[in-house]
């Protein structure tokens, strides 16, 4: 089908916790080279509690339950990526209010939604090797794909490739927010965590909302 319905959102959700249980210890590595070493454990432990809310609630609506995900990731995931990464979901869910089968123009909609709440939250750029490097562009890519007439599964494949190509970005970068900044130009050389956490995220949906 070319729109995602609550079944869908809960997949991706699912999806994203099973990838973050197996990814921790990689992302935890990352944030132990530039950071405190918490986020692989940050991350797991909030989409695994957020993987059990399908299984203990019925959700009347696809933004009920985006709106209880990013609150779980709020009062869960901790350090600076819950709020954020909790924003993101908390916002995703305003444009998706109205329909229960989102299609391509409600992601769109949704997607730049949560990436705005991130940055209004955070006041990252892009360039300050943070997770917005890696959302930056996969907003713009999926846009792109969508204002082009593509699928929705297509959309979402070109969305996660930025994704990736954005997570990539960060490597080269000196940190200008969060904790890597502390370390200045020594944060160079390293893949920022939540940059590559948000790949991860990003990945999930395009292998489970179209
Ligand atoms: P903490 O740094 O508090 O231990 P985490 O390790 O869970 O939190 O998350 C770190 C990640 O959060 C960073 O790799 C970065 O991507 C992201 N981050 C930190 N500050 C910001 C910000 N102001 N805007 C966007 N993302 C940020
Ligand atoms: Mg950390
Ligand atoms: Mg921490």
């Amino acid at each position: 089908d070319d729109v995602a319905d609550l079944t869908a959102f809960q997949s991706w959700i699912a999806e994203t916790s099973a990838e973050l249980d197996e990814h921790a210890g990689h992302l935890t590595e990352l944030d132990r080279a530039i950071g405190d070493g918490d986020h692989g454990t940050n991350m797991a432990r909030g989409f695994g509690r957020c993987a059990e809310l399908a299984g203990e609630e019925q959700f009347p609506s696809i933004d009920a339950y985006l709106k209880k995900v990013g609150m779980t990731l709020v009062s869960t995931v901790g350090g600076a990526s819950g709020p954020l990464y909790g924003t993101f979901f908390l916002r995703f869910a305003g444009p998706l209010a109205a329909t229960d089968d989102a299609g391509v123009h409600a992601l769109a909609q949704g997607l730049r939604a949560g990436v705005d709440g991130i940055v209004a939250r955070g006041k990252a750029e892009v360039g300050d090797k943070t997770m917005y490097d890696t959302f930056a562009p996969a907003l713009e890519a999926f846009d792109a794909a969508a204002v082009a007439g593509s699928p929705v599964a297509e959309c979402l494949r070109a969305c996660a490739e930025a994704a990736d190509s954005g997570r990539d970005s960060t490597e080269p970068l000196v940190a200008r927010k969060g904790r890597a900044s502390y370390l200045g130009e020594r944060s160079a050389g390293h893949l920022d965590p939540g940059a590559s956490s948000a790949a991860l995220l990003l990945r999930a949906a395009a292998r489970t909302l179209a």
